[in-house]
């Protein structure tokens, strides 16, 4: 029986309520007029339900769809200006006991090279993000009771906000590990990190225990009620995510959206993020063998009407995707993208050799972070390095109410010129800083408040003075 407020998966995640919704949708695919009434609600910026959000995907009237990704790039345009953060992942060890087959690190790959990072090690990687210019990191490691304990983890990001080199500090981090107990969600909020990430993968629970056969993991109650109990361990920014390419995209984004209302109606906030990974080639994994791999254009509309039915999330687009999947999807709702990525353990430092190769993905856009800042800026996006939210404690509900006031926006504009500005001070090719230095000039008139500018310029000249870390 379909229950938002429930805590039991298989009623917040209700089989029944999603076919009923797919068939709901189906039947609505061309019913202009309540197309019309959604995109009207749409409007209004509160967001949408799971089952109106499934009728605008399903839309098939071609000047309805036109204004599905208008008004996503609208909503995105009010809530998130023209600023996209900017994080790197960091793989700590690629040991795992699951049997994910979509994943090459499953136990049974005999053949990947298996490799964890020592604490010595992780300082140079993270040494090395930070050389790029990396304040903000994504840390990722497979499930591994005795290899990737709680305890290694913990130590890792204690390691990782402890250094200091050059001008460089990680500021956040952000954890994308296994399901566990609300004891350990309760020590990772007690090391300091930003986000808690995990991926449902599918929320078809059939589909679900078949790509699941062995390992933890393969439990599909205890993975898909991991946010609850995170929530409940302390952390209050949790992010979602499926892998497109397992189920049918409209029966993921049916569930994802029923996953952010849950949060919602339980704990008053909904997901902090939501990523949008897609299927994408691996050491021996080929994304043939899945049959619901989804195109381009279906992923553009996914990502849209995501923006439309959830304004407040931030959405996150890694390097899986092309560039030019990328630019596409930035326009409709992304706001957070990784640059210069390495999805292998370690690699930071010295790349790995092909043959070598611990990788969990194949990269598509193997550009420098240098070079995706600077594309960024050519599209007249602003980098930002911004981590002021979670160091200020703007987390959970109070980040969320600042957000539904709009009030967020005051503080995001400055600090993602002050850290953009730090990013060319610091790290930048010459023809990446002149083009930053032009843009940051221009967007200083977008500061609504004269006295908030003033105290930008005087903040952006002690920063070309060689001090750091302002923010509002
Ligand atoms: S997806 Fe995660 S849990 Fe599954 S095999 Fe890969 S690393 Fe392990
Ligand atoms: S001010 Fe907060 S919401 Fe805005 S970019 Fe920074 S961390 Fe994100």
């Amino acid at each position: 029986m379909y229950d938002p407020k429930s805590m039991k998966a298989d009623e917040f995640i209700d089989h029944g309520e999603i076919m009923e919704t797919l068939a709901y949708a189906d039947q609505h695919k061309k019913d202009a007029a309540l197309i019309d009434s959604i995109l009207e609600k749409a409007k209004l910026r509160k967001g949408l339900t799971h089952r109106e959000a499934s009728v605008l995907l399903a839309c098939e009237l071609e000047d309805k769809n036109q204004e599905i990704f208008k008004l996503a790039e609208q909503i995105k345009k009010d809530f998130y200006g023209n600023r996209i953060v900017m994080f790197a992942p960091l793989y700590l060890s690629n040991y795992c006991v699951n049997g994910c087959t979509y994943c090459p690190y499953h136990a049974k790959n005999k053949h990947i090279p298996r490799k964890k990072l020592t604490q010595d090690e992780i300082r140079a990687e993270v040494i090395a993000l930070q050389d790029m210019g990396h304040k903000r990191l994504a840390l990722e490691a497979g499930e591994h009771p005795t290899m990737n304990p709680i305890e290694y983890i913990l130590e890792s990001i204690e390691t990782i906000y402890s250094i200091k080199h050059k001008n460089g500090a990680i500021r956040r981090v952000n954890v994308n590990i296994a399901a566990t107990t609300v004891e350990n969600y309760r020590k990772l909020k007690e090391a300091g990190i930003g986000t808690y990430i995990l991926f449902q993968e599918t929320y078809h629970r059939a589909t679900y225990e078949q790509l699941h056969p062995t390992g933890p993991k393969s439990d599909y109650a205890y993975h898909t009620e991991a946010h609850d109990r995170a929530m409940q361990g302390g952390i209050d920014d949790v992010g979602l995510g499926v892998l497109f390419g397992l189920e049918l995209y409209r029966y993921e984004f049916a569930g994802l959206l029923m996953h952010a209302e849950h949060l919602e109606a339980v704990f008053g906030v909904g997901p902090h993020t939501i990523s949008v990974p897609r299927l994408c080639p691996a050491d021996d994994i080929d994304p043939g063998e899945f049959d619901n791999g989804i195109s381009d254009d279906i992923f553009a509309k996914i990502v849209a009407c995501i923006r439309v039915s959830v304004p407040y999330t931030g959405m996150i687009i890694s390097t899986r995707e092309s560039p030019k999947v990328r630019e596409r999807v930035l326009h409709l709702g992304v706001s957070q993208i990784s640059g210069g990525s390495r999805t292998s353990v370690g690699g930071y430092v010295e790349p790995e050799k092909e043959e070598e190769s611990s990788a969990q993905f194949d990269v598509s856009d193997r550009r420098t972070l240098d070079e995706v800042v600077r594309w960024l800026m050519e599209m007249d996006y602003i980098p930002s390095f911004c981590t002021a939210c979670y160091r200020e404690g703007r987390t959970g509900d109070r980040f969320m109410s600042l957000c539904k006031s709009g009030q967020i926006s005051n503080c995001c504009l400055p600090n993602a010129l002050m850290t953009l500005k730090e990013y060319l001070m610091d790290y930048a090719a010459p023809e990446t800083r002149r083009i930053g230095e032009e843009l940051i000039a221009k967007n200083m008139n977008d500061i609504p408040k004269e006295k908030v500018r003033k105290i930008v310029e005087e903040r952006l000249d002690k920063i070309a003075y060689g001090e750091r870390d302002f923010r509002f």
